[in-house]
């Protein structure tokens, strides 16, 4: 009679597993798709983005060292050398000048618009 518990038990220990592997595969297709479409923004954004150095060097005459000094100077905004623009967490009220958090709509004290004009701004 232990036998047949044993046995009901085994199979409902079968029947989660095999749910669990059904959603872990539905999940690991999403993060394919969303791997890929991140790949692919990327790629879009690395011509852009090579396109505009070409004709800025070009028209300019910027050399890559005036490139790299600009990366390492917006790099350092933040105090901090890491090969990112890392967003800043509090911003000046342009109204009061008040500090705010960034992601906040309105100033806090005077509820003045804080949402930036800047194309760059996430
Ligand atoms: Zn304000």
């Amino acid at each position: 009679m232990s036998s047949f518990f044993w046995n009901m038990f085994q199979s409902g220990q079968i029947d989660q597993n095999a749910i669990k592997s059904s959603h872990n595969s539905v999940r690991t297709n999403s993060n394919s798709q969303d791997l890929t479409y991140l790949q692919d923004r990327l790629d879009t954004l690395s011509l852009a983005n090579q396109a505009m150095w070409e004709l800025l060097s070009e028209q300019l005459g910027l050399s890559e060292a005036d490139l790299l000094k600009r990366m390492e100077h917006i790099d350092l905004r933040d105090g901090v050398k890491d090969g990112k623009i890392t967003k800043p967490v509090i911003q000046k009220c342009p109204e009061c000048g008040h500090q705010s958090k960034t992601h906040r709509a309105c100033c806090y004290w005077c509820g003045a618009s804080l949402s930036s004009t800047s194309p760059f701004a996430g």
